[in-house]
């Protein structure tokens, strides 16, 4: 069966129905291009993954309307998301860094957010969010096998795994979002780079619905496990309300299989004593660092983790993948809509395949901290003054140096697009690039940053469906850049900002943003010919 009407069939076929999927069908979706998602599985999560979704991914569930979902998802409001350092569930605690629930969170000074959610809920929230979109189509137990691409569209094979019936569809852009094993990838023969597998981890799943209460411990989601050999695990708590346990365990030999994993023995040495649960399952993943040598070819891309397999420390895994999602979710709209001219696509590997090889920089670095944490080697749970002081000593240590991967606020929203050919740079020199702390900047290919406005709003919610031009002076004319964005049909307004502080902020008179909320130009008159500009920023030259 082939799909036959171009006005009725798929403009975009997303390979994937994971959390990036799902966030490129929604925002496709959420711009109006008709869009079919394939998953091979069936949508339900039974071992979540991520956990923590960032600031910057929930400043784009802000734009989706669904900020408020992933807020009052069933992740109980008052309980806290510290870390503690621990020796064992039922030891020591050895340092905490404090992560308020959200309940009592104050808004932090750069975005509207910071926020936990486990996969549980978001992946479920993102689908339903994205067939809320007409436009968007998600159909679960569908493998992709094979496509090809052609000068005009993408011809892409396909299994239903319920029926068995074999279909071919035809597309005008196919992205893969399939995963670290990416067959879209391996199809497109691009290759991997960076350091491959650095440790091979286990994870076991458990129900104990009174572990906590039991433990006597002070609440936290993560318990990270410290003894004469290290920070060798950790214990997170996914879901309070039933019990939902996972216990991870770094260091294997890389020979271990599911079946050979000693669950009792671990178990015990995480809680420090022998305890029942019901146990839920185990598997044994690989921790990578790799990046794609290119994001795409032709018209086939590929994001999330198909282009970047990094270390979940520091929570940069899925939450870089929503960043792919909406870079060429935007661009595939404005090059579908005729509004994007032929070099835009190509940026979408220019501009986020630098954001992976950080993103994956940071990740390593924190892994490392992990990894290396020597600590002591004397035994921490013995119960006197010199083994007491030498806990508050290594607690110290452990919140300095490991603690960094809860304190990220700075690669969650300073990621940039430097040296972008659609950014207008303006001359400025860059600004250093910190992990654990951000210095907002309207610098252009930065996010444009964060402030509250006079009715409620953030500057965040001025800008989405098209290009917006912020004013902060008056007197400027901008009357050609209105005429140049008509006759090019770029979606365009102007909103002015009648605010020192914000116009402080964002250091001109004039500030471009783009679709994704990045900042295209900025400048305190407008050149002589704004189309040149307008041309640079849709890829047209
Ligand atoms: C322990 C751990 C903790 C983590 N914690 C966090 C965190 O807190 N925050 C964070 O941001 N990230 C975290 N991550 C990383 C995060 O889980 C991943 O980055 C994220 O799941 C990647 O999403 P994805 O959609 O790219 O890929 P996946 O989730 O792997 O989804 C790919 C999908 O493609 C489907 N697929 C593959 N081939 C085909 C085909 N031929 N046809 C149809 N479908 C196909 C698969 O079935 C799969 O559903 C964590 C990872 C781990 C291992």
């Amino acid at each position: 069966m082939t799909s036959p009407d171009p006005q009725q069939r798929p403009q975009v076929i997303v390979v994937g129905g994971g959390p990036v999927g799902l966030a490129l069908s929604l925002e496709l979706g959420w711009r109006g291009v008709r869009c079919l998602l394939l998953e091979q599985g069936d949508g339900t999560i039974v071992q979540p993954k991520m956990n923590e979704v960032n600031a910057r991914t929930m400043e784009f569930c802000r734009r989706w309307g669904i900020v408020d979902d992933v807020l009052n998802c069933p992740f109980p409001a008052d309980f806290p998301l510290d870390s503690a350092f621990v020796t064992s569930l039922f030891g020591y605690e050895l340092g905490r860094v404090e992560r308020p629930a959200r309940a009592h969170q104050t808004p932090d000074p750069y975005s509207p957010y910071r926020l936990q959610a486990s996969q549980f809920w978001f992946d479920p929230i993102l689908q339903r969010a994205a067939r809320s979109h007409p436009s968007v189509e998600l159909r679960y137990r569908c493998r992709v096998d094979a496509f090809e691409q052609e000068a005009t569209g993408v011809t892409v094979r396909l299994t239903d795994l319920e029926s068995g019936t074999k279909q071919v569809l035809q597309t005008d852009y196919l992205v893969g979002c399939d995963g670290a094993t990416s067959p879209v990838r391996e199809a497109l023969g691009i290759r991997m780079l960076g350091k491959g597998t650095i440790s091979d981890p286990i994870h076991t799943f458990f129900r104990a619905r009174r572990l906590l209460d039991d433990s006597g411990r002070k609440l936290a989601t993560f318990y990270m496990l410290v003894d004469q050999e290290g920070l060798w695990g950790n214990l997170r708590i996914i879901d309070p309300a039933s019990g939902f346990w996972r216990l991870m365990v770094d260091r294997t030999d890389g020979t271990l299989t599911p079946e050979r994993v000693d669950r009792e023995g671990i178990l015990c040495r995480a809680l420090g004593r022998a305890y029942p649960v019901e146990w839920l399952g185990v598997n044994i993943w690989h921790r990578r660092s790799l990046v794609a040598e290119h994001y795409g070819r032709g018209r086939v891309f590929i994001a999330g983790d198909a282009v970047h397999q990094l270390s979940p420390t520091g929570a940069l895994g899925m939450n870089s993948g929503v960043g792919d999602a909406v870079d060429l979710g935007w661009k595939l709209a404005a090059v579908l809509q005729g509004w994007g001219g032929p070099n835009l696509l190509a940026t979408y590997d220019a501009e986020r395949q630098p954001v992976g090889l950080r993103n994956v920089g940071f990740a390593t670095v924190m892994y490392h901290n992990n990894e290396n944490f020597g600590g002591t080697t004397a035994d921490l749970e013995r119960d006197d003054a010199a083994t007491e002081e030498l806990r508050k000593q290594v607690g110290a240590e452990l919140e300095r140096v490991v603690g960094g991967e809860f304190r990220t606020i700075g690669a969650q929203l300073g990621y940039r697009y430097e040296s972008s050919p659609i950014c207008v740079a303006d001359g400025t020199p860059a600004p250093p690039d910190p992990m654990e702390t951000y210095e907002p900047t309207a610098r252009p290919g930065s996010r444009a940053p964060h402030a509250w406005l006079a009715d409620g709003r953030s500057t965040l919610d001025l800008s989405g469906r098209g290009f917006t031009l912020l004013r902060f002076s008056g007197s400027t004319d901008t009357s050609e850049l209105h005429a140049a964005t008509a006759k090019r049909g770029v979606p365009f307004s102007e909103i002015a900002v009648d605010d020192p502080a914000i116009a402080s902020l964002y250091e001109r008179a004039l500030v471009l943003v783009r679709p994704d909320g990045h900042v295209a130009w900025r400048g305190d008159a407008l050149p002589s010919d704004p189309g040149n500009i307008l041309d640079q920023v849709t890829g047209w030259t």
